[in-house]
């Protein structure tokens, strides 16, 4: 029976993602086009024609309709269905650390915003205020529910990151967007300085790796930037999850 309950609720949080991540794909594809994503109903991209509630069940809609439209049969992105599975799998991941409580919800609200973050800078070059403002909240608001993590450390976590990538940006033109210095600032109020770090470090070693590709593939001669925010936001989310665990172990390599 207890087995039952875990996997009903596995189910539920899963399902729960996925549905929150379906509406995070409307946030991604309006925000930078500036469109209302509250109301308004969805349509085909291709042939305009309004979505039915059956066309927009996450994952499952996709799936029947072999990823075409129902109206017009132009092929629909797979990264919808994409985006709604790694909703699901990242509420799956919070639950999993957290049970049922409010610091899962309000990690999964992070992993929300990263999620946005990511997309839409991958797609734009741009991170908008409106994510980093969102993030700043969802900060505010782990001072709440993660009191473990002191106000001094999400003090020192706003400048600890963004402070040096602002000097590096005003040193070498062309380094850091505004946008990336704005997230780190912002989000450095729910990590705390520590993950903070961690973060970049993960963040420059992904990033950094993404750009040795890039040149050994001769593109990036002829386009050397690239969004880096995705790398912050996966290196954030990594370190958020599994860096008190790493820094421990790390750390115990020396006995400290
Ligand atoms: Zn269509």
């Amino acid at each position: 029976m207890d087995l039952f309950l875990k996997i009903t609720e596995a189910v539920l949080a899963a399902l729960a993602g996925m549905c929150i991540f379906s509406f995070l794909n409307v946030v991604i594809y309006r925000v930078p086009r500036h469109m209302n994503f509250i109301t308004g109903r969805s349509h085909c991209t291709r042939c305009g024609h309004a979505l039915s509630g059956l066309d927009m069940i996450p994952v499952v809609s996709w799936l029947c309709l072999r990823g075409k439209c129902r109206y017009c049969k132009a092929p629909v992105s797979a990264r919808y269905t994409v985006v709604e599975l790694l909703g699901g799998m990242l509420a799956l991941l919070s639950v999993y650390q957290y049970g049922f409580q409010w610091k899962a919800l309000t990690v999964f609200a992070f992993f929300a915003v990263l999620t946005a973050v990511a997309f839409v800078d991958a797609d734009t070059m741009e991170i908008p205020d409106g994510f980093v403002i969102a993030a700043a909240l969802v900060g505010v608001i782990s001072i709440f529910v993660f009191p473990e993590i002191s106000l001094v450390s999400r003090l020192i976590g706003i400048v600890c990151v963004s402070g040096p990538m602002l000097l590096l940006a005003m040193l070498i033109a062309g380094g850091f967007g505004g946008g990336d210095i704005k997230l780190m600032a912002a989000c450095g109020i729910f990590m705390g300085w520590k993950i903070s770090l961690l973060a970049m470090f993960f963040a420059a070693l992904a990033g950094g790796a993404y750009g040795v590709i890039l040149m050994a593939r001769k593109k990036a001669g002829r386009k050397s930037q690239f969004a880096f925010g995705p790398f912050l936001c996966v290196g954030m989310a990594a370190a958020f999850l599994w860096g008190e665990k790493i820094l421990n172990w790390y750390l115990g390599m020396y006995g400290l």
